[in-house]
C-alpha cells in the first residue's frame, strides 16, 4: 500500500489575531503547527499501514520552515517526506496550490513507477478553511474522491469510508487510486516517542523546486491566481488547557513525557 498524505503547516489559529484595519492575519510570534485535520489524515494512513503494511509519503508546499511540520510527520509514521518550495509558487490561490501539488504528486509517482493507492488530505486547513485543495487534487489527477472521512478500512483494492451525515452516516467505497479528505476522527493522532522525534529531527527532507515541479506560469503563483479575498473574519476561540483522552495509562504517560520534553521541562 502506497499512501501520500498532504500536510500543510499552519499558524496555530487558537493564538492568532486579525489586524482590525488591514483585515489580515497577524502571524508574528504565532507558533506554526501541522494542520490538525492533516494530523488526523496521517493517523488514518498510519492505521492502514499498521493493518496491511505499506509506505507513507508526506508532502507539503510552503517555505523552508514547513520542514518542521514534515519532520513531525516522520516522527509519527511517515516513511519519507518532500517539501515543494520555490519563490515562483508564492501568492498561489487554492487552484494554483492544488495544481502545483498535483504536479509534484505526478513527479513522485513517475519516480515510484506507479500511482499512490491513496492520497489523503485534511478536510480543510484551519487558516484558509476553504476545503478546496483535496477535491481539486482529485480533479487534476482524475482520481475517485471521498470527502469528510470519519473512519475507513481497506477492502481488497478499495477503501471503505464511513462519513457522518445529517441522517446518520454513509458508507462509501472507492477503488484505488483514490483521494480521501479526512475530518476529525475518533482516533487521536499518535504521539511520537522521544526516539522517533530525535530520528526525525536528523532526517533529510528533499526540496522540490520549480525546476522539477514544472507548472505553466499562468497556473502558478500570482499570475495563476485570479482569486480575490473580499473579507476575513475571526473564528471563535475555544481552548482551555489540553485534555489527553482516549489513551490508556502508559500511552498517556508517554504523551505527557513527550509534551514536557517539547516544552524543555525535561531533557
Ligand atoms: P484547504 O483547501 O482548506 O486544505 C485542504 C487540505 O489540502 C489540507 O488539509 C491539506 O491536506 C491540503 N493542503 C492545502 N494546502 C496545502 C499545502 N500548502 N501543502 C500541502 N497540503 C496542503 N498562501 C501562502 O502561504 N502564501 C501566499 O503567498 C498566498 N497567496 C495567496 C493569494 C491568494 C489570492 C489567495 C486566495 C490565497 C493565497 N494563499 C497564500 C493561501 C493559499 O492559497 C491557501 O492557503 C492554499 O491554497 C490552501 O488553501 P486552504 O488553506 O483553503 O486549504
Amino acid at each position: 500500500m502506497n499512501i501520500l498524505v498532504c500536510v500543510k503547516q499552519v499558524p496555530d489559529t487558537t493564538s492568532i489575531k486579525i489586524d482590525p484595519i488591514k483585515h489580515t492575519l497577524i502571524r508574528t510570534g504565532v507558533p506554526s503547527i501541522v494542520n490538525p485535520y492533516d494530523a488526523y489524515a496521517l493517523e488514518m494512513a498510519a492505521r492502514i499501514k499498521d493493518a496491511v503494511g505499506g509506505k507513507i509519503c508526506a508532502l507539503s508546499m510552503g517555505p523552508e520552515m514547513a520542514k518542521d511540520a514534515l519532520k513531525e510527520c516522520l516522527s509519527v509514521g511517515a516513511d519519507e517526506a518532500y517539501l515543494i518550495s520555490d519563490r515562483v509558487f508564492g501568492g498561489s490561490d487554492t487552484l494554483a496550490t492544488s495544481c502545483i501539488i498535483s504536479t509534484a504528486i505526478k513527479l513522485l509517482e513517475e519516480k515510484n513507477g506507479a500511482p499512490f493507492d491513496l492520497i489523503f488530505c485534511g478536510k480543510q486547513a484551519i487558516d484558509g478553511d476553504t476545503g478546496q485543495v483535496g477535491p481539486e487534487i482529485a480533479e487534476h489527477l482524475d482520481r475517485a474522491l471521498i470527502t469528510y472521512a470519519y473512519e475507513s478500512q481497506i477492502e481488497g483494492d478499495a477503501i471503505k469510508v464511513r462519513r457522518e451525515s445529517d441522517e446518520g452516516y454513509d458508507m462509501l467505497l472507492a477503488h484505488f487510486p483514490a483521494v480521501v479528505t479526512v475530518e476529525k476522527t475518533p482516533y487521536e493522532p499518535r504521539y511520537p516517542s522521544i526516539k522517533s522525534k530525535m530520528a526525525a529531527r536528523k532526517a533529510q527532507i528533499t526540496t522540490l523546486t520549480s525546476a522539477e515541479v514544472t507548472v505553466d506560469e499562468n497556473s502558478r503563483g500570482l499570475k495563476g491566481s485570479p482569486t480575490k479575498v473580499k473579507s476575513t473574519y475571526t473564528a471563535e476561540v475555544q481552548k482551555n488547557g489540553q485534555t489527553i483522552s482516549g489513551l490508556d495509562g502508559s500511552l498517556a504517560g508517554a504523551k505527557i513525557a513527550s509534551l514536557l520534553f517539547d516544552a524543555g521541562i525535561i531533557k
